[in-house]
């Protein structure tokens, strides 16, 4: 789970990491008022979207007084921001952070991960902040420091100072910026975070180590003892065929090609998106319906392929184990009865119960192509949309 910056700072303040004071708007009079509330020479006005690359699209602005704010809000309210990371349809702009502006010295990069390899979690620093962190990964890969964190001695103090003399913090902020760091470690652990990073951690005009911008997002397997943190989610900024489907606990992942994919078991899910690359097609989710679905499970994940618009074509790959093919078949023919099939349907059974699996299928009377493997599914379907 994601949450906007606003409440990523708000989150880091519980732990002692600094950030600048500021106050979310909704309208661009609550944006007024926040800035007067502020009181401060200078404002930010940052919109609140979960994605970054918002400084390069014309989402964070500074004013130098009231009516600038109000001008700056204006524009930025409603507006659909483009990203880098938002994809090319981008993301529609409902909430702002009204934050004091800061007399920067310079921008570094902090964040903090889950490294798979080591499984350990890493704090990586960087002197080059502000900046894509990736592109600096890529170009120069020198100029990014990582720790690996011992989980019982948690981020050691010689761990953090390594990292601030390594970024060239300045010699009289060494200290600041180990208790930031030590701050951020704890948020991240506390809190259950997948992600924790700063980008840009700034040194300030003041003497300041500030956080002034803050991505964290969450193990969502974790959420369940994290309330508080639950509590800050924003179905806005979610897909909609996602939100729907986690009301019915199932593993769905929303992608861009046109053919819908409805299968059990994620291994046999990633595999099913595979073979449908390698003949040539673009799957248009992950679906994973799970090891017990019930027939209902079955016709809300197919209502939710359906109600994706680029669908073209749908591939039904189901192993029968502790999943049974007669409740798939009846969840698809329920579905299709309640919303109506106009597009390719090819079912790939396999297992227990298949025969009545088949038998339901066919005595339903819907168009549906029968494939006797998980290749000859996919090349079916492929052909079938193209
Ligand atoms: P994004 O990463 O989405 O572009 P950031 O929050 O990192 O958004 O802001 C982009 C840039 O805007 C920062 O690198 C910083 O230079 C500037 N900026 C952001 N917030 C402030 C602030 N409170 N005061 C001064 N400059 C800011
Ligand atoms: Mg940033």
């Amino acid at each position: 789970m994601n949450i906007h910056e606003y409440q990523g700072k708000e989150v880091l303040r519980e732990f002692g990491v600094k950030v600048p004071n500021g106050h979310v708007a909704y309208t661009v009079d609550e944006a007024v008022q926040a800035a007067e509330k502020l009181g401060t020479a200078v404002t930010v006005v940052k919109a609140q979207i979960h994605a970054g690359g918002r400084g390069k699209a014309g989402g964070v602005k500074v004013a130098k007084s009231l009516e600038e704010v109000r001008t700056y809000a204006e524009e930025i309210l409603g507006k659909t921001l483009v990203t880098h990371q938002t994809g090319p349809e981008g993301k529609e702009v409902k909430r702002l952070l009204i934050e004091e502006g800061c007399d920067i010295q310079k921008e570094y990069y902090v964040g903090v991960v889950l490294d798979r390899a080591t499984s350990r979690v890493v704090m990586m620093a960087s002197e080059e902040g502000g900046t894509e962190i990736e592109e600096v990964a890529e170009k120069t890969p020198e100029k990014i420091f990582k720790e690996v964190i011992d989980p019982v001695v948690g981020l050691a103090p010689y761990q953090a100072r390594r990292l601030a003399f390594n970024i060239n913090i300045p010699n009289e902020l060494i200290s600041k910026a180990v208790g930031f760091m030590t701050g951020l470690y704890q948020a991240f652990v506390e809190k259950d975070c997948s992600i924790a990073e700063i980008n840009p951690l700034v040194t300030t005009g003041d003497g300041e180590v500030l956080a002034l911008d803050a991505k964290l997002n969450f193990d969502d397997n974790a959420l369940y003892r994290q309330k508080a943190i639950t509590e800050l989610r924003d179905l806005d900024e979610e897909d909609e065929k996602e939100i729907e489907a986690s009301k019915y606990d199932l593993s769905y992942v929303a992608l861009d090609g046109n053919i819908g994919c409805m299968v059990n078991g994620a291994g046999l899910a990633m595999s099913t998106m595979d073979i449908i690359k390698y003949f040539g097609g673009e799957p248009a989710n992950f679906l994973d319906v799970g090891g017990g679905a019930t027939a209902e499970k079955v016709t809300e994940a197919f209502k939710i392929i359906l109600s994706d618009p680029n669908v073209k074509g749908i591939f039904v790959n189901i192993f029968g184990g502790i999943m049974k093919c007669d409740v798939i078949a009846q969840g698809v023919v329920e579905a299709t009865k309640q919303v109506g099939l106009e597009i390719p349907l090819v079912v790939r059974l396999e297992g227990t119960n298949v025969d009545l699996g088949k038998e339901i299928l066919n005595e339903s009377g819907l168009n549906i192509t029968s494939a006797d493997s998980m290749a000859d599914g996919a090349q079916k379907i492929v052909s079938m949309v193209k």
